[in-house]
């Protein structure tokens, strides 16, 4: 018989496609599953029409079987067949797609058909060095065999089937040393890929297993069964009503899915109409899973296709500061030939995930109102991603995230939101005061911290790294600007104090002078009304804050010039103060020694390190005999 040529540039695009479209060989049996479940809706379909071309509802099935002996995997349906003009048609030309003209053919409600690309059928190409198809159509005298070898072309011939459908027998290829082809004809192997890809095919996938059971009757002999089974769930979940769906069935496939035995804080369950139509599944975990804050966690959603996996984990459905979110879209306004190459540029994918974001705030936000206790929960765990994503390109998600972060106020050492805190502000309080620290109870110890408090005002305490750059990302909140206590130029004095303060500056000079001398490495050193009970204490100048230069520098590629401008503040009310005012009249020396002293005790005070401690403890000695 003559071997026919595949189309036009088919030859070149088949060798492609075998070699380069799919990046997992393992997706071809979802792809031949796919083209049976399609081929049963169409007869079904049909059905409606000319009721005596169908089956009953329950007799439609796919059916897998292996032939470890003959090297083969055949997957068989009862659906619609291929006429030997079809079979040309549709696997003779690649991209070809039949189901896309029934599509645009057929325009109703009642078809979900999955294929559109017509390059599916072709992936079986990938695992298998020939391919056979038998197939008949209702009301045929005889069936038709299209058969392959791949790009040397196909050809077509009568053969004898008795039922209408089709039969895909795929020689599978022999094991090489890159690559195990055997496992395709593991029954197992094969029930496994039909769970990850093709479970919520709604028309049964049935496969024989074979087994040991005992024998009724002697528990010592074992006999042979065959067991008939059904391997995929048929029904997803995510396509019922969510009324339908009980907690408990959420809870148990979040941690089938996704291996996290605590119960989720949040499920997520919607369906999106509109251009785009898609269905989602979403959950908050109650924790962050071990690897969440280290380069080994991978965000992304899974993406199905009308019940068809297509993406294990698409990380473009996910901003990084949502990246918690686990959980998967259906939509079929997906192509099932999707790749991480072409997925950026999909149009329809973008507008998902961004209505996808968007409903992940507006759930956060319900849930703050809502559920406060539950919302801390969830903050505790992920509220630092969130904070970072505010701070994250260059500020461009602020305004998404301002109202959903949270500090610790020391109004109650308990959690606020920006909002409250400024609802909260009494009159006259111009800015919103923070003050950081290893901890928010260290960081309310700040000398400077008190200037605040004793006002009747709020600080918020700071005490994780990320915390002062994403308030200073925000710059203000609600025309209120953040003001760090440490830093030079705490605007809460009256205008009499602050003149009372610019006097004394001016006069006392040269003893400032001969302070910032004496200490060394300093950019100035001021007199000051707002350190409390405090002899002395360090605030910065200009943009970078202390906090946040101990961050940088804590950074692998930290630089010299990531260093504050300190400013030594020393309080005008305090004995200590006069008595250096005395001494540098009377005694340059001590007043020197008392200067570094004050420093470095600044330093403490301030969580940094002591530069010269051998030199600090000497001078303590001397002081005490
Ligand atoms: P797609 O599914 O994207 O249309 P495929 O390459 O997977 O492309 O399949 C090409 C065409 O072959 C299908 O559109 C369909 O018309 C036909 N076809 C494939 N498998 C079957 C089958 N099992 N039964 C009937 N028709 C089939
Ligand atoms: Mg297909």
């Amino acid at each position: 018989m003559k071997k026919k040529q595949f189309q036009t540039e088919s030859k070149k695009l088949l060798d492609m496609m075998i070699n380069s479209i799919y990046t997992h060989k393992e997706i071809f049996l979802r792809e031949l599953i796919s083209n049976a479940s399609d081929a049963i809706d169409k007869r079904y379909f049909r059905s409606l029409t000319e009721p005596e071309t169908g089956l009953k509802r329950d007799e439609y099935e796919i059916t897998l079987s292996v032939d470890k002996d003959a090297g083969t995997l055949t997957v068989s349906d009862n659906g619609c067949g291929m006429s030997m003009e079809e079979l040309e048609k549709n696997l003779g030309t690649i991209a070809k797609s039949g189901s896309l003209d029934f599509k645009t053919e057929n325009q109703s409600d009642n078809v979900d058909i999955i294929g559109q690309f017509g390059v599916g059928f072709y992936s079986a190409f990938m695992v298998a060095d020939k391919v056979s198809v038998s197939s008949k159509v209702y009301g045929a005298e005889t069936g038709y065999r299209w058969e392959s070898e791949g790009v040397d072309g196909y050809t077509v011939e009568p053969c004898d089937k008795e039922t209408v459908g089709t039969d895909i027998v795929l020689h599978i290829k022999p094991d090489t040393e890159e690559e195990d082809y055997c496992e395709y004809l593991d029954p197992y192997s094969i029930q496994r890929l039909v769970k990850k890809y093709s479970d919520y095919i709604h028309h049964p996938i049935r496969m024989d297993f074979e087994t040991e059971k005992p024998v009724e009757g002697d528990d010592k002999k074992t006999e042979k069964v065959i067991e008939h089974r059904t391997l995929n769930s048929i029904t997803p979940l995510w396509k019922k009503q969510p009324a339908e769906v009980t907690e408990e069935e959420y809870k148990s496939f979040y941690s089938q899915k996704y291996y996290d035995y605590e119960a989720p804080l949040k499920t997520i369950h919607y369906r999106q109409e509109g251009t785009v139509e898609y269905t989602a599944l979403l959950y908050i975990p109650s924790h962050a899973p071990f690897d969440y804050y280290s380069k080994n966690y991978e965000k992304g959603l899974t993406l199905y296709s009308s019940g068809v996996m297509i993406m294990e984990r698409c990380a473009d459905m996910l901003p990084d500061y949502f990246s918690f979110v686990k959980g998967l879209i259906d939509s079929s306004d997906i192509s099932l030939n999707i790749s991480r190459e072409t997925l950026q540029q999909d149009h329809q994918l973008k507008t998902i995930a961004k209505a996808v974001e968007k409903k992940i705030k507006n759930e956060l936000s319900k849930l703050m109102e809502t559920d406060r206790e539950k919302y801390e929960t969830f903050f505790k765990a992920f509220g630092s991603q969130l904070k970072f994503g505010v701070y994250s390109d260059y500020g461009m998600h602020k305004e998404l995230l301002q109202d959903l972060i949270m500090f610790i106020s020391s109004a109650e050492m308990k959690y606020t939101t920006l909002k409250e805190y400024v609802a909260r502000m009494p009159e006259g309080q111009k800015s919103i005061y923070y003050a950081c620290g290893e901890t928010p109870e260290k960081a309310l110890k700040l000398p400077q911290a008190a200037a605040v408090t004793s006002k009747g005002y709020e600080l918020l305490l700071l005490s994780e790294d990320i915390d002062e750059f994403t308030l200073q990302t925000l710059m203000s909140y609600e025309d209120k600007k953040f003001v760090n206590v440490a830093t030079d130029g705490l605007d809460l004095s009256s205008e009499e104090e602050t003149k009372k303060l610019e006097e004394e500056n001016t006069s006392k000079k040269e003893l400032l002078d001969f302070v910032k001398e004496s200490v060394g490495g300093l950019s100035a050193v001021r007199f000051s009304n707002t350190l409390g009970g405090h002899p002395a204490a360090l605030s910065s100048e200009s943009g970078m804050s202390i906090e946040m230069a101990k961050v940088l520098s804590k950074m692998p590629d930290a630089g010299e010039g990531l260093k504050a401008s300190l400013v030594l503040e020393l309080n005008s009310d305090h004995p200590v103060t006069a008595k250096i005012k005395e001494l540098f009249g009377t005694d340059k020396d001590k007043c020197a020694r008392y200067a570094k002293l004050l420093y470095a005790q600044a330093r403490l005070l301030s969580g940094l390190e002591i530069e010269d401690p051998e030199d600090l403890s000497r001078m303590i000695c001397e002081m005490m005999v």
